[in-house]
């Protein structure tokens, strides 16, 4: 198995070369296209830090050995939180992620949907 550092997740970055513009048809089709980007760059970040962190962060820093069910976003992607930030990650058991949810929404952040990203 090839060893990944941390620095090759580098390309998975955002670019700037798609800057949405304002309004037209035109620049619609470029959103859902950069969603679709979007969408493909965090399937295979999610791939690479679960990869990276395959037991739960929570669970291990608790002294409990868990296998990660999915990778949470400490900062919700909707408030601001980067989607594709590796330092923004944390690999959850589901336990750990529905108790992190209930972590930010008591200090206002989240709401129960934002709990979709596995
Ligand atoms: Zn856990
Ligand atoms: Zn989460």
């Amino acid at each position: 198995m090839a060893h990944i550092t941390k620095r090759s997740v580098t390309w998975l970055k955002p670019k700037t070369e798609t800057v949405p513009q304002p309004v037209s048809e035109d620049s619609k089709e470029q959103m859902r296209e950069t969603s679709k980007l979007y969408t493909w760059k965090w399937a295979k970040l999610r791939q690479y830090y679960r990869s990276l962190h395959p037991l739960c962060e929570r669970c291990e820093s608790l002294g409990r050995i868990r296998p990660a069910a999915l990778v949470h976003h400490r900062v919700p992607v909707k408030s601001g939180g980067g989607l594709l930030d590796v330092d923004n990650l944390e690999a959850l058991c589901s336990d750990c992620h529905t108790i992190r949810h209930k972590e930010l929404r008591g200090i206002g952040g989240s709401k129960v949907g934002e709990a979709r990203h596995q």
